[in-house]
């Protein structure tokens, strides 16, 4: 490897997603690149960074990285209900490894064309491994979907079935096996988490309240909680687990898996009853799973609706 620049040439300007069109004005190699977000839009920005060790296990497959960094990042702009467009990449590197590069370029792009979102810019340093990502979407001005609308009434959904990226946790750090029809799944949602663009954008003048769930349905329900100043009732019950889930890790632990687990990035949301039974009808896979109430926090409700104290549980996010 010949220095910085031909490294960012090689594996960063000429990546495919790399070419600037669309609302990319201006890419890589400039001091700035240069964003036009559509008349009549307003700019979402949000930026995540991982650590080694921290936020993925050492010495990972660099391609699976790549794909896992860029959708956790960008499904804050699901979340939003924004249109992803872009992404910059602060790389810190303790070595240049040709091969592990191209790998993780390979994963990026090949999440970023599925994202439709280009790379415009980043910056190369030496340190110990770390991503650090931000993202840019375009949602039209006042529509962005916050944390802070839920209303007393309005039902609590879920975009999917939760827990399967936390339930994947112990194959990912290698200290299980599974057979392959129980394990391909659920790694698949740990290393490639599907942001749920387009629900959040159908979710626009409906949802009170939406967030992506990245520390766990419960903790991420705290957030809509305070921010909207009332109370979200979670039902036990109603939370979706897969079956891959069930069968690899068992009821019990699916379920702390579904209420717990982090790294779904699947959205949560809360929804005037009004538009519930259009939103059903167009995403079967959404879920309700309990309602806005009076109050603060997060309960959950056992079967017969009564409440379970979290601390109980041992949940630790209270
Ligand atoms: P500056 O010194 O002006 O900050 P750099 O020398 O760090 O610029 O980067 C040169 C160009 O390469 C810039 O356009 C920058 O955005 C881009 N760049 C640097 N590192 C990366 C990277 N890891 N991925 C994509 N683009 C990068
Ligand atoms: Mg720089």
């Amino acid at each position: 490897m010949t220095g910085e620049f031909e490294l960012i040439r090689r594996y960063f300007a000429s990546a495919a997603c790399a070419r600037a069109e669309g609302a990319v004005a201006l890419g890589i190699g400039d001091d700035c690149a240069l964003l036009a977000p559509a008349a009549g839009q307003q700019l979402a920005v949000s930026t995540d960074t991982l650590v080694e060790g921290v936020h993925f296990p050492k010495a990972c497959d660099a391609f699976l990285l790549g794909q896992r960094s860029l959708a956790v990042a960008a499904s804050d702009l699901a979340a939003m209900g924004a249109t992803p467009l872009a992404f910059t990449l602060a790389l810190s590197l303790p070595e240049a490894d040709d091969a592990w590069l191209a790998e993780l370029a390979r994963g990026l792009d090949r999440m970023a064309r599925q994202c439709a979102m280009q790379l415009i810019g980043g910056d190369t340093t030496r340190g110990p491994l770390s991503l650090t990502l931000t993202v840019f979407g375009q949602v039209p001005t006042g529509q962005a979907l916050l944390r802070c609308g839920a209303r007393q009434g309005d039902l609590l959904c879920v975009g999917g079935a939760l827990g399967d990226a936390a339930g994947a946790l112990p194959l990912v750090l290698g200290q299980r096996q599974a057979d392959p029809q129980l394990a391909e799944p659920l790694l698949a949602r740990y290393w490639s988490p599907q942001p749920q663009f387009a629900l959040g954008q159908a979710l626009r003048g409906k949802a009170s309240a939406a967030l992506d769930i990245s520390d766990g349905l419960l903790a991420d329900c705290g957030h809509i909680a305070r921010a909207s100043a009332v109370r979200l009732c979670v039902e036990q019950a109603r939370v979706p687990l897969s079956l891959p889930l069930r069968g690899f890790a068992g009821d019990s632990e699916a379920l702390r898996c579904g209420l717990s687990g982090g790294d779904d990035y699947l959205l949560a949301f809360t929804l005037p009853p009004a538009h519930w039974p259009a939103l059903q009808a167009e995403w079967p896979q959404v879920c309700r799973i309990g309602h806005v109430e009076a109050g603060d926090g997060v309960c959950l409700l056992d079967d017969d609706g009564r409440s379970l104290e979290p601390t109980v549980l041992g949940y630790q996010h209270f």
